[in-house]
């Protein structure tokens, strides 16, 4: 039987470009676990398990994925057949309860490796890509207009992007909202603006804030209220036309099931750290796609490697309306892969290549890991 011989995990510490604004956190550096798995037949997989401000966006942080991958998940995957990807991540299921984070960054090395061994790229793991480029919104956060619009200008010349979320629910809402009609008008039919409230509205906000928003013609609400009030989600859905997206409330497919039963979305924003891995995420678009809820392709602002992992998942979804926001690795001043994710045209290219198609610049991860410094 094949076995693994080495788990490694190590965290790698990169700098954003700007500061990233969020409703509950102002994000000045990622940091990153990388997960490598080393094989008795050779084959060799990489991982990342990344969160958002620490421990400011869920209950997982990038110092406790590490120690639940060395502690608890590396002796069950040292008695597994790292060839038989979906029995493995079953039996840590069985032995680790959540954690969906450290689960994502593992079962993306076991893929990564498996698509190595087979000479596939992970999309064809994940039931074969229907797509080899992904559209790729861009997030204004610096929290200022015409900071905001010069940025959306300078990525529509570069067509880099033609999408814009807006991180709002700092502010009160006519600011906030101001603020998005603002960018819209200056943006127009040239681009689609959408925001994200993070949570930071309660109901009668929600409501306020949507009306306004619904005439500002923007076209998405990204989680306007808490993520465990379904029933307050399912009325502001039935009430407004402006569709609201789940992202914080879809921690996998249960949740998932949960909020197409109670028509609380009109659509999905899938994270494959978030949902528990690449099959979960898998199974949570598979719900939306019986529901009739669209997809879009969701980021942990994960860098190059969990990036991927997902772009190989979002091309092998049959529908993808909403397009994607994997725009992490364009976040951070450092690559840490031999060859750059490659954006352009509005899209993220898909790797072809077997596994992930990418690899790890060993001397950029030594220079950046925590524990080397
Ligand atoms: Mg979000």
């Amino acid at each position: 039987m094949t076995k693994i011989d080495d788990i490694e995990t190590f965290l790698v510490d990169l700098p954003t470009i700007r500061p990233h604004v969020l409703s509950m956190a102002t994000m000045r550096r990622q940091t990153v676990v990388v997960v490598r798995i080393r094989c008795s037949d050779g084959a060799m997989g990489i991982g990342e398990g990344t969160t958002i401000g620490g421990l400011s966006y869920g209950d997982e942080c990038p110092e406790g994925i590490k120690l639940a991958i060395d502690t608890y998940i590396a002796p069950i995957l040292r008695a597994c057949d790292p060839t038989r990807v979906a029995a493995t991540m079953a039996q840590v299921a069985k032995a680790v309860v959540g954690n969906h984070f450290a689960k994502s960054a593992v079962e993306t090395a076991l893929l990564d490796a498996q698509g190595k061994r087979l000479g596939l790229p992970v999309s064809e793991l994940l039931g074969g890509r229907h797509r080899d480029a992904l559209p790729v919104a861009w997030t204004l956060a610096s929290g200022n207009t015409a900071k905001d619009i010069d940025e959306a200008e300078r990525m529509l010349a570069l067509r880099r992007h033609n999408i814009f979320k807006l991180k709002i629910g700092k502010r009160a809402v006519p600011d906030d909202v101001a603020h998005v009609a603002t960018i819209k008008q200056a943006l127009g039919d040239r681009a689609s603006v959408r925001v994200d409230v993070n949570q930071a509205w309660d109901e009668a906000s929600a409501s306020r804030g949507m009306a306004m928003l619904e005439d500002a013609g923007v076209d998405l609400v990204e989680q306007p209220i808490a993520r465990g009030n379904r029933a307050a989600l399912a009325r502001l859905a039935a009430r407004f036309i402006i569709p609201i997206m789940a992202d914080e409330s879809l921690r996998g497919p249960e949740d998932a099931f949960a909020l197409a039963a109670q028509a609380a979305a009109d659509v999905f924003a899938v994270k494959i750290a978030q949902s528990g891995g690449l099959q979960a995420a898998a199974r949570v678009a598979a719900i939306a796609d019986a529901a009739g809820i669209g997809l879009y392709g969701g980021t942990m602002l994960e860098a190059g490697i969990g990036t991927m992992a997902s772009a190989h998942l979002f091309a092998a979804f049959p529908h993808l309306g909403w397009g994607t926001e994997l725009f992490g690795p364009l976040l951070l001043t450092e690559e840490i892969l031999t060859e750059p994710p490659a954006y352009g045209d509005f899209a993220l290219r898909v790797p072809n290549k077997p596994g992930l198609g990418i690899e790890l610049d060993e001397d950029r991860v030594a220079f950046f890991r925590r524990d080397r410094r």
